[in-house]
């Protein structure tokens, strides 16, 4: 039982899940805000060009938050180091890097993993 619960998903570990729930907000922005500045539209109270334009520009602008939240705000816990990149400093690929937050795969630099327990006391 306890071999099997060991490893934890990384994000759980740096307290930091919100990451996916910033991610997961962007993926809505897009079809809620054209659905809502085509009713604004339809009502008169912006043109569509303009509410589609505010659409795109704030759904860019929270795709950008959340690729400077998860590559430059994910910090290894021990050694300090950026979790998201790889040694020669590229950026890992996002799907790669969940598949590896989400099975706790080790720090790339000093070998940390998240465990349970590892930050009690901290
Ligand atoms: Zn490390």
């Amino acid at each position: 039982m306890r071999a099997l619960c060991a490893r934890m998903n990384t994000l759980e570990a740096l307290k930091k899940t919100w990451i996916t729930k910033l991610g997961g907000i962007e993926f809505y922005i897009l079809p809620i805000g054209l659905v809502g500045s085509y009713l604004l539209a339809s009502m008169d109270v912006i043109s569509l060009p303009v509410g589609a334009g505010l659409t795109f520009a704030i759904s860019l602008m929270s795709a950008m938050a959340y690729h400077i939240c998860v590559y430059y705000t994910l910090k290894c816990p021990q050694c300090g180091k950026n979790l998201s990149k790889f040694n020669n400093g590229k950026n890992i690929p996002s799907k790669q890097l969940h598949n590896g937050f989400a099975s706790g795969k080790p720090c790339r630099h000093c070998g940390w993993q998240p465990e349970y327990g590892t930050l009690a006391g901290r």
